[in-house]
């Protein structure tokens, strides 16, 4: 059974079950001509839109529905953690070819329902359309943060310790076993293919630190730690130093790397969709910051570097040498 059996109306009728998480303060979801819903009082209104398209992005034969529909609303998460912001509601916009069948795009639907309904997150609308071809996906997911606590990229100083909230490069390594079509057969490779297929947005943390009251700028490692570092550097008109032995890694990607010969360092820099929070703190609250954050979460912050004056990107080895770090993450308009 496909879209065109039941049309646009009767498949609202299957999906919208599960969509209304937090009815509160919603005035209208699903089945008018706009949703309605009370702002949260007295905090900044967050939006952000995250577009998925089949080929570019993802390949469908490759992902279940369930992982997609986790994975597509992860990201736009993810993006809401890093400004500090609590996630609201999201609006799923998907263009669906002939060839893509119903219990596919119900699936969508369950992996993003379940990840929606841990988070507190309410689906309240969206379109539905037929595609030519390849299956599209654009969710726009809106949150709300105090003025004063949200995080942007553009307040790191000079001195601010470059921090990261968890591993980075397992996603990485996760893509390389889908497009290599190697099964993960160890807990090793299972770990790296979970990183990839169902991320884990940071909310909870972004909203400790927003809390904190000492990050100067965050942002979600979503192109590659090198990339996003770029990011806070640039907009902030500062350089950035980090320290090669500090990024952590974890076992299942030296693992990884050990097996296939690879630098699990080169990873960490340049893989991307590790959805970690990426974010600068001043020296004088560090040792509360990493405390708290400890307690609260059970994992350290990891310091891996510092905001310099130099207006660039470097490196510096085990050994004390420094080197220019070039930007480099995934380019999606690179081919290849
Ligand atoms: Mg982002």
């Amino acid at each position: 059974m496909t879209l065109a059996d039941i049309g646009e109306f009767g498949f609202i009728d299957r999906i919208r079950q599960g969509c209304l998480i937090r009815p509160q303060s919603v005035i209208r979801a699903i089945g008018d001509d706009a949703a309605a819903y009370e702002p949260a009082v007295g905090e900044l209104v967050l939006v952000t839109t995250d577009l998925l398209v089949e080929r570019v992005h993802f390949l469908k034969a490759a992902t279940s529905g369930f992982n997609l529909g986790h994975k597509a609303l992860a990201v736009n998460l993810s993006d809401i953690a890093a400004m500090g912001g609590t996630a609201r509601q999201a609006f799923v916009g998907i263009a669906v070819p002939e060839s893509c069948s119903l219990a596919y795009l119900e699936d969508f639907y369950r992996g993003m329902q379940s990840l929606a309904g841990e988070y507190g997150v309410n689906i309240l609308g969206g379109d539905t359309t037929a595609s030519k071809s390849d299956l599209a996906i654009s969710i726009t997911v809106t949150g709300s943060v105090p003025a004063a606590q949200m995080l942007c990229r553009d307040g790191a100083r000079p001195g601010d310790h470059i921090c990261v909230s968890g591993f980075l490069g397992d996603s990485r390594a996760g893509l390389h076993l889908i497009l290599n079509h190697i099964t993960p057969e160890t807990p090793a490779f299972r770990n790296l293919f979970q990183a990839h297929v169902l991320p884990r947005p940071c909310l909870a943390e972004g909203r400790f630190l927003a809390c904190s009251g000492a990050v100067s700028a965050a942002i979600d490692v979503s192109d590659g730690l090198s990339a996003d570092l770029w990011q806070i550097a640039r907009s902030s008109r500062v350089g950035a130093c980090l320290h090669a032995d500090r990024i952590p890694l974890s076992k299942d990607l030296h693992r990884f790397c050990n097996h296939f010969g690879y630098d699990a360092l080169e990873y960490a820099l340049a893989g991307g969709e590790d959805y970690t929070l990426l974010f600068t703190v001043e020296p004088t609250h560090f040792q509360a910051v990493e405390q708290g954050f400890s307690e609260q979460f059970g994992n350290p912050l990891h310091v891996i570097g510092q905001i310099t004056d130099s207006g660039k990107l470097e490196i510096e080895s085990a050994g004390g040498r420094r080197t220019p770090l070039t930007p480099s993450g995934w380019n999606h308009f690179k081919p290849g």
